[in-house]
């Protein structure tokens, strides 16, 4: 089929995806430490250091939440790329999990970890 990667191409989005990876998994300890951080300094500063004012407090909780949920991104994202190369050494990578097409290449090198051709893309993000 027109468009379907060769193993002779895979190299260049293995690479890509093992670099995400590793990037992703050093984000991962960096930010869950900096939660946690924030955590341990919130519970232990009510006693000698009482927040002048009650926006202080929601700032920093609303800080703590937003790292939180850049984790659980970062976590998700970490998993589609372990799926990604999963998918390659089952020799599937670069085929739509929905409906076997193959994804067209510029949409691989945009999103190496995508699952997705783009039409079972855009009928997932239209709730179908
Ligand atoms: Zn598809």
């Amino acid at each position: 089929m027109a468009g379907t990667l060769k193993p002779d191409d895979l190299g260049p989005f293995r690479r890509t995806l093992q670099g995400l990876r590793a990037r992703l998994k050093g984000d991962l300890s960096q930010m869950t430490d900096e939660a946690l951080r924030l955590s341990a300094a919130s519970g232990f500063s009510n006693l000698s250091n009482v927040p002048l004012h009650m926006a202080d407090v929601g700032t920093e909780n609303y800080d703590q939440e937003f790292t939180l949920g850049l984790i659980e991104n970062e976590q998700g994202t970490l998993d589609l790329i372990e799926e990604a190369l999963g998918r390659m050494e089952r020799g599937t990578y670069g085929l739509c999990i929905e409906c076997g097409g193959a994804i067209a290449r510029p949409r691989l090198q945009a999103i190496p970890y995508a699952r997705h051709c783009i039409n079972c893309a855009r009928l997932a993000e239209n709730g179908g």
